[in-house]
């Protein structure tokens, strides 16, 4: 068990994080980022990438995110490969880790970059089911269904993106959203509503995902209208819950304050949390935008402020010197 001593401690790998990493280091604050459980975060789960600036080709998530750590190490970031698991923040700078491996972490600033992750339905079926045709990730899952039947539970982008990307496996593809309109861009719902592989299933909600879990796996979905309460069943092989996701932030409760939905609140307009020295970037803290190009930007941002935090602790070390 060893102890990592650094500036600046990042926790988490997705752009926030690297992004951070990268004007921290050209900062010269030898950022240490302890990279999680997965590395690279949910965009190394995902496949083609057309909205992130600079890339007039699409480009693939994994690669991506590839690049920004190897970005990062080049300018003089330390990775470690461990995920953090308690967190000592209460007494201000310096933060201190603790990770899975027992390894301490001290850091004189610390940026809270854990992202989001995929939220389930929890209906029944749905865990027993899952990865024997339940998945909430149809860009990783998807090509086992090649030429099956399957569905994406959920109205917003991720929903319609999923369903759409499903179109190259399947020629079966239905929708189910709980309301009879999208939360989705324009720009996809046309696409989604064009498509003629695709079929919509509105105000439907899903009341069990059925199949045999040391079998057949999923087989069908039972339905129940949100209006009428009728109930029905829809046949298919695969089913991909895709209604949002939540903040990584268990690590923080009762430490750092949160919006209702788990996400850490920070100063407006800042990645400033209520403790000083202490940032959040990325989806963590946004809600809103949850963008790749958005969570490099607060990224950005969080490292631009760790240095002003540490320039303020500088001068008040030498202040207090010089008084001695
Ligand atoms: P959203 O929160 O935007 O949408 C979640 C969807 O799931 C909504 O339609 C919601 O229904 C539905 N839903 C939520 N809970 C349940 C439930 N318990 N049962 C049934 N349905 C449920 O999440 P997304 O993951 O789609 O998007 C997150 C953010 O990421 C958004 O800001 C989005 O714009 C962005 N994004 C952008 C992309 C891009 O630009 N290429 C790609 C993917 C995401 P209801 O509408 O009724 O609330």
């Amino acid at each position: 068990m060893a102890t990592h001593r650094t500036k600046m401690l990042i926790i988490g790998s997705g752009p926030a994080g690297y992004s951070a990493a990268i004007y921290g280091a050209r900062a010269m604050m030898e950022p240490i980022v302890v990279q999680g459980l997965q590395p690279g975060g949910q965009l190394t789960i995902t496949t083609d990438v057309e909205n992130y600036p600079g890339f007039a080709d699409v480009i693939q998530g994994p690669w991506l995110m590839e690049q920004m750590q190897k970005q990062a190490e080049h300018v003089g970031t330390k990775m470690m490969w461990d995920t953090i698991v308690d967190v000592d923040i209460a007494g201000g700078s310096p933060f201190r880790a603790v990770g899975d491996s027992g390894d301490e972490y001290i850091g004189d600033v610390l940026v809270i970059a854990t992202g989001a992750q995929a939220k389930w339905l929890g209906a029944p079926g749905e865990q027993e089911l899952g990865g024997k045709g339940v998945s909430a990730c149809a860009t990783c899952d998807g090509f086992f269904y090649r030429g099956k039947k399957v569905a994406v539970i959920g109205g917003g982008n991720t929903a319609v993106e999923e369903a759409l990307y499903l179109t190259n496996h399947s020629q079966d593809v239905t929708l189910i959203h709980r309301r009879d309109e999208l939360r989705a861009e324009k720009i996809l719902q046309e696409r989604l509503l064009k498509h003629p592989n695709i079929t919509v299933q509105w105000n439907k909600a899903v009341s069990s995902f059925e199949g045999d879990p040391m079998g057949a796996g999923l087989t069908h979905l039972a339905l129940k209208d949100t209006v009428t309460g009728e109930e029905s069943t829809l046949d298919v092989d695969g089913a991909f819950v895709a209604i949002g996701h939540a903040p990584a932030t268990e690590l923080f409760k009762g430490k750092l304050p949160m919006d209702d939905g788990g996400y850490l609140l920070v100063e407006p307009g800042t990645p400033m949390t209520s403790i000083p020295g202490v940032f959040a970037c990325g989806d963590v803290m946004d809600h809103t935008y949850r963008q790749a190009v958005t969570a490099a930007g607060t990224g950005c941002m969080a490292a631009l402020d760790a240095e002003r935090f540490l320039a303020t602790l500088d001068f008040a070390e030498q202040e207090a010197e010089a008084a001695e």
